[in-house]
């Protein structure tokens, strides 16, 4: 509070006098839904009575806009400018290339709160660069050739530095270092739990990666063939520690999934997600013992899983566990 007067103007003891800031918490209601925050509040050395401190609103503002975007899962407007940053490029050429109008971006960063859906796929683009290039081959026609080389240069690079170790490969990597006995089978049923916990608790795809509807469960075929050679046994590699390599938000995510589901060995987790409609649906029309390799798509894994949220709370443990239980598989 340094940048602030030392003294202010007091109106109940008519003078100028020395003062300290408080915080009280308050309850305010923000888009619809209510928000608690801590607010300062100055209050003068002399009375204790409350007293006027000129810039003071101005953080309880932009304080409480921060607290409650993150509250709600909405992107925050210093993630947007990362976004820039991280694809070296201009808000209105991001705007395009997203498939949003062309002032979108720039109306987001002078304070506009996005829609949800939006604000999923900024969150996504931050964290996922392959969601960009996605988005970015869609778009590309209708940005101008210069930022599109901009960009363009950014994905290769970072498709380059990563062509050794996907996102997939390295979550792969930390769930086999963990404390769980992880087969093959156990494994694709664990990176699909983790993809569907990063969507409906983080607003992010966490993977690119085709997931397949085979007669076991959801399938990475790329991770499958990887760790073939060990069947149904055990998978064991070599200790490393990846705990830097990974967010501190998505580690957070992957062990709460294992938590809650690498405590099932690999036919129990086949069971439940037989039990699940992004597999059920995919492997509709085939036989129990027929091959089958239909996509699970990414959004359906999102769908399904933000209903079960909706009815049953799958950031809690008891939530995930009265979602378990109702699958009637155990
Ligand atoms: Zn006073």
């Amino acid at each position: 509070m340094n940048k602030y007067l030392d003294k202010v103007f007091c109106a109940d003891c008519r003078s100028v006098n020395p003062y300290h800031i408080c915080t009280e918490r308050r309850d305010r209601v923000w888009n619809g839904i209510e928000c608690t925050y801590n607010r300062r509040v100055a209050v003068c050395d002399k009375c204790g009575n409350s007293v006027y401190v000129p810039g003071l609103d101005d953080i309880n503002e932009s304080e409480f806009e921060i607290k409650s975007r993150e509250e709600n899962g909405y992107i925050q407007v210093d993630d947007i400018n990362e976004i820039l940053h991280k694809y070296n490029v201009e808000k209105r050429p991001l705007s395009l290339a997203l498939g949003f109008g062309e002032h979108t971006i720039e109306n987001y960063l002078k304070g506009q709160l996005p829609n949800k859906r939006y604000s999923d796929i900024l969150e996504s683009v931050l964290c996922n660069y392959g969601y960009m290039r996605e988005l970015f081959d869609k778009n590309r026609s209708k940005i101008n050739e210069h930022a599109a080389e901009k960009i363009e240069a950014k994905l290769n690079y970072y498709e380059l530095i990563n062509s050794h170790n996907s996102m997939i490969e390295t979550v792969s990597l930390y769930i086999l270092n963990s404390k769980f006995e992880i087969t093959n089978m156990s494994l694709q049923k664990l990176l699909y739990y983790i993809e569907a916990f990063c969507q409906i608790l983080l607003h992010v795809r966490i993977f690119d990666n085709r997931c397949e509807a085979w007669t076991y469960g959801p399938v990475y075929p790329e991770i499958y063939e990887k760790y073939k050679s060990f069947g149904g046994n055990q998978i064991k590699v070599d200790q490393s520690d990846l705990s830097g390599s990974l967010k501190e938000e998505y580690r957070r995510v992957i062990d709460f999934v294992l938590s809650q589901f690498a405590i099932f060995n690999g036919v129990t987790l086949k069971d439940l997600s037989h039990a699940e409609d992004p597999w059920k649906n995919a492997h509709a029309g085939y036989g129990s013992k027929e091959r089958c390799e239909e996509i699970i798509t990414h959004d359906a894994i999102t769908e399904y899983f933000t209903r079960v949220n909706q009815k049953y709370d799958l950031s809690k443990e008891s939530g995930v566990k009265k979602y378990i239980a109702s699958l009637g598989v155990l």
